[in-house]
């Protein structure tokens, strides 16, 4: 079978926190790796589809927040494949830096509160640092690009299937709450991001490019008119 497929990892109920694979021809990428001690969840997914961490030959992280590099260390060590970052993370993800945490609304405030973002994890240096804005993924057997879509966090990416999925990460959120439990297809900034203009300026960005579907890290996924419209209101607020 020649078609790349997405899958997504559950690492919370309700949708509430996933990572993602991207499997062609019994190969793997791994986006995101979920909160520390997430190991098992990825591998019961592996195994789903007839995998083993040695299926995997690249390990993406759309942002260095906890709940989506915390068990990327872990996941570097059982699978042998290289992580790719983007330099904009680098700090939060290898020196241990407090993410920059702006609320969007009353339960970013309340989040915050419980520093459950600001935990530490294992921190690491990835073996691909990207400094620029686009990484062809030709080179590890999957047809798409990495592409530096700043905003929720400086470095943070999306990964651009030639098809027009995107793993968008916390670019977007949909749902109640931090994401997922219900109204899905409702998008909705994340609990926080760093800078509001430089979402928006990347979510039209992927629109641009072609963007037909997005996975997120919360809730999802949305169709790309679900994310027309939230950004034309968006630009009215
Ligand atoms: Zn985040
Ligand atoms: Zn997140």
């Amino acid at each position: 079978m020649d078609k790349q497929v997405i899958v997504p990892i559950s690492m919370l109920p309700f949708g509430m926190l996933n990572a993602y694979l991207i499997i062609r021809k019994q190969r793997a990428i791994l986006i995101d790796t979920g909160l520390p001690n997430s190991a098992n969840r990825i591998e019961k997914v592996l195994k789903k589809a007839g995998l083993e961490w040695l299926h995997i030959d690249l390990i993406i992280l759309t942002h260095g927040h906890i709940d989506h590099v915390g068990s990327a260390h872990h996941a570097r060590v059982l699978s042998s494949a290289p992580i790719v970052a983007h330099a904009g993370d680098v700090p939060y993800i290898q020196d241990g830096k407090r993410p920059m945490l702006n609320p969007t609304g009353t339960f970013g405030k309340f989040f915050i509160k419980t520093r459950a973002i600001e935990q530490p994890f294992k921190y690491f240096q990835p073996d691909i640092t990207m400094i620029d804005n686009e990484l062809s993924l030709e080179d590890f057997g999957f047809r798409g690009r990495i592409l530096h879509t700043p905003g929720h966090t400086p470095g943070s990416l999306s990964v651009f299937l030639d098809d027009g999925e995107v793993v968008a990460g916390d670019l977007v959120a949909s749902g109640i709450l931090l994401g997922g439990i219900m109204l899905k297809d409702r998008p909705k900034p994340p609990p926080f991001e760093e800078d509001r203009q430089a979402v928006l300026t990347s979510l039209k960005f992927l629109l641009n490019e072609g963007a037909k579907k997005f996975y997120l890290g919360h809730g999802g996924p949305l169709s790309a008119e679900h994310v027309d419209t939230f950004l034309r209101k968006q630009h009215r607020a």
